[in-house]
């Protein structure tokens, strides 16, 4: 039986030491893919605690990993260290005043999901833990990854490509663990969801084919606006009559119509992008299928044509309930009882689930909004703001997490 580790003083040492790496991050901030300081940084770090580290994974991530003294599972962390095409508006004293160019555009840049406070707080769980390693069993695997909001179009990356150059494996993860900081959650507060936590997105274009004719003699054409009018409504009783709303929640949105050009011809065709969210595989197989049925049979039935492409941009960020559930006493312990707090699924999606994917994992958010003010900026907003007083108890709830997992 392991002797109970007291890590109070290590935490106490590395408080500081996080908020001023996070906040020497938030002023230097990185587009997806383009991370190439803020990995060094990371690198430097980790070489320093005498943790082997790999670099240029998945083009910028830095992989280290920490071998106990005795041999046993191997745990995963991951933080997530890309920032966003947004120009900063507060007055804080470390506010970015970075520019970059996105796709051919000069844009600001920031950490407006937080992924500074996420790299940071890991960075700590890496110092703490080393110092410790001589009382770990098994390792510990720390990812931080680059481009969770999306490469840029035509490049790869993210979670999605560190899995394809095998970052699960060698020494092969047994559980991972990852949080993400919330602004509109209180300091010292954590919240999480068993099962589906955070949607699926998928991307769909459906392409129809009618007949061109006068606007004015409708009978010796086939209306392709009048079909995606049809198709839309159809989609939208695959959610409200078929879908199990009572086991989790579905979205079908079509975003964008493309079709005609002038007021009195009836066009040839049109097209119609749109997005899918799902929480639960097999209501998206069945959401898939029933879309990929409905859409050519729709047009059919009024004369023309149609096919649909449906493309998965992200997984379901699914924590498995066994993990959880074994889980949960160490974050009580942690965070005390009252300030773990269930929550609903979120429909926005996190490339964490590429991870949960392979292995089992659980993904949990973290308070970033000043305790007693109820004053929030929503993420990816220019005002977005977090209080990195609340970044300690992330440090604390995935090394105290690691360890207990290991000593399972
Ligand atoms: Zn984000
Ligand atoms: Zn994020």
């Amino acid at each position: 039986m392991a002797q109970e580790l007291d890590l109070t003083n290590d935490f106490k040492l590395v408080e500081d030491k996080v908020i001023e790496w996070r906040r020497e991050i938030h002023q230097n901030p990185e587009l997806s893919n383009r991370e190439f300081k803020t990995a060094e940084k990371i690198a430097t770090h980790l070489n320093s605690l005498g943790i082997a580290v790999q670099t240029g994974v998945a083009h910028t991530g830095v992989v280290g990993v920490l071998k106990g003294n005795k041999p046993g599972k191997v745990v995963a962390l991951r933080a997530d260290i890309d920032a966003l095409p947004v120009t900063e508006r507060n007055d804080l004293e470390f506010k970015s005043t970075v520019t970059s160019e996105f796709l051919g555009e000069k844009v600001g840049v920031m950490h407006a999901c937080g992924h500074d406070t996420h790299t940071a707080i890991l960075m700590g769980v890496a110092e703490v833990l080393s110092k410790n390693r001589d009382k770990i069993k098994g390792s510990v695997k720390f990812i931080f990854q680059p481009a969770e909001e999306g490469p840029p179009p035509g490049e790869e990356g993210g979670a999605l490509l560190m899995v394809k150059e095998g970052v699960l494996k060698n020494p092969d993860v047994d559980a991972i663990f990852g949080l993400h900081i919330n602004s509109a959650t209180p300091v010292g507060v954590i919240r999480y969801k068993s099962g589906g936590t955070m949607a699926s997105a998928q991307r769909f274009v459906i392409n129809v084919k009618g007949k061109q004719t006068h606007g004015s003699q409708p009978w010796l054409g086939v209306d392709p606006i009048l079909i995606s009018a049809k198709i839309i409504e159809g989609l939208q009783t695959i959610v409200s009559r078929e879908a199990n709303l009572t086991n989790e929640a579905a979205v079908i949105s079509v975003g964008k119509i493309k079709s005609g050009v002038r007021f009195n011809i009836i066009p040839e065709s049109a097209e119609m992008i749109g997005t899918i969210r799902t929480l639960d595989y097999d209501m998206q197989k069945m959401i898939n299928r029933r879309m990929e049925e409905m859409v050519p049979a729709i047009a059919k039935a009024y004369g023309g044509e149609a096919s649909i492409e449906i493309r998965t941009n992200t997984a379901i960020t699914y924590n498995d309930p066994d993990l959880v559930v074994q889980m949960l006493p160490t974050i009580k312990r942690v965070a005390g009882e009252v300030n773990v707090q269930t929550q609903n699924a979120v429909t926005g999606a996190e490339d964490f689930s590429y991870f949960q994917e392979k292995v089992p994992g659980f993904f949990f958010f973290l308070g970033g909004m000043t305790a007693g003010s109820n004053q929030s900026f929503p993420h990816h907003t220019p005002d977005f703001l977090i209080d990195d007083s609340g970044l300690l108890l992330g440090v604390k709830t995935l090394t105290e997490m690691s360890l207990d997992y290991l000593n399972m």
